[in-house]
C-alpha cells in the first residue's frame, strides 16, 4: 500500500472507533507522525488531504516546515520532549506543542511566544505509567506544572498528552488512557477551565485511545510505514 492508501485505512479505523465510542468523527484529529520520513512522504499525505503533522525533534520540524512552506494550511505538532533551549524555534504560527513537562521549557516557550506576538496551544505531558525512562511529569506533580502553565499568558493550555508504557496489545493500554482522562477531568475542575484536548494513542493503540476519549491521535508507522533511520 502507498501512503494515500494507508492514510485512508487509518481514517476508516478512526471513524469506526469514533462510531463504537458514540463520538462524532470530528471529535478526533489525526496527527500524522512524520519523524524520520522525507518531506516527499509528507507531500504525499498532504495531497491525500492530511494537514496535521507531528515531529519529535525541533531541528527536523524546523527543516521540514521550511521545505514545505509552499503547502497552505499545513499544521505542525511538536510531540517530542521539549528542551528549554529549543523553545524559541517553536514560536511560529500554527504550532501546537504536545510535549511540555518542565517548568523551564514552559517559561521559555511562553517568553518566545510573547516575543513573537503569538498564543501557542500547548499540552502538559504526563507520565501515567510512572516509568522512570519516560518524559512527562508524574501524575502527582501535574497540579504544580499546571499552575505554572495556567499562569502563562502567551500559552493556551488545552489539555494533556501521554505515551503509555509498552503493552502487549491495544486493549491493555486502556487503563493508562483512562487515567489520563481522569486526571484531565480533575485538573479541569481544580483550575476551572475546559481542557478539551487529550493527545493519546499511536499506531498500535489509537482505537483504544479513542474509546477512552482521545481528541488527538498521533499515528506514524500505520501511515508512513516503518522508520528505517534512527531518529536523531
Ligand atoms: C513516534 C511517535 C508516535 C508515532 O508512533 P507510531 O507507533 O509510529 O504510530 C506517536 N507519539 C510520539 C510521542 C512519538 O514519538
Amino acid at each position: 500500500m502507498n501512503i494515500a492508501q494507508r492514510l485512508a485505512a487509518v481514517r476508516a479505523a478512526v471513524a469506526a472507533a469514533c462510531e463504537r465510542a458514540g463520538r462524532p468523527r470530528d471529535a478526533v484529529r489525526l496527527v500524522a507522525v512524520s519523524k524520520t520520513h522525507a518531506a516527499e512522504a509528507i507531500r504525499e499525505a498532504y495531497a491525500a488531504g492530511q494537514r496535521d503533522f507531528g515531529e519529535n525533534y525541533v531541528q527536523e520540524l524546523v527543516a521540514k516546515r521550511r521545505a514545505l512552506a509552499d503547502l497552505p494550511g499545513i499544521r505542525w505538532h511538536f510531540i517530542g520532549h521539549l528542551q528549554s533551549r529549543k523553545a524559541r524555534d517553536l514560536a511560529f504560527p500554527q504550532a501546537f506543542v504536545h510535549g511540555l513537562d518542565s517548568l523551564s521549557a514552559i517559561q521559555k516557550l511562553d517568553a518566545a511566544a510573547r516575543e513573537a506576538g503569538l498564543r501557542i496551544p500547548v499540552l502538559l505531558q504526563v507520565n501515567v505509567g510512572d516509568e522512570t525512562s519516560k518524559s512527562g511529569v508524574a501524575p502527582e506533580a501535574a497540579g504544580d506544572a499546571a499552575r505554572a502553565l495556567a499562569a502563562c499568558g502567551a500559552l493556551s493550555w488545552e489539555g494533556l498528552m501521554t505515551i503509555p508504557p509498552a503493552v502487549a496489545n491495544s486493549e491493555a493500554a486502556r487503563p493508562f488512557f483512562r487515567r489520563l482522562r481522569a486526571l484531565r477531568d480533575s485538573l479541569s475542575q481544580d483550575f476551572d477551565r475546559p481542557l478539551p484536548e487529550l493527545s493519546m494513542g499511536m499506531s498500535g493503540d489509537f482505537e483504544s485511545a479513542i474509546l477512552e476519549g482521545a481528541t488527538l491521535v498521533r499515528v506514524g508507522t500505520a501511515i508512513f510505514g516503518h522508520r528505517e533511520t534512527r531518529p536523531r
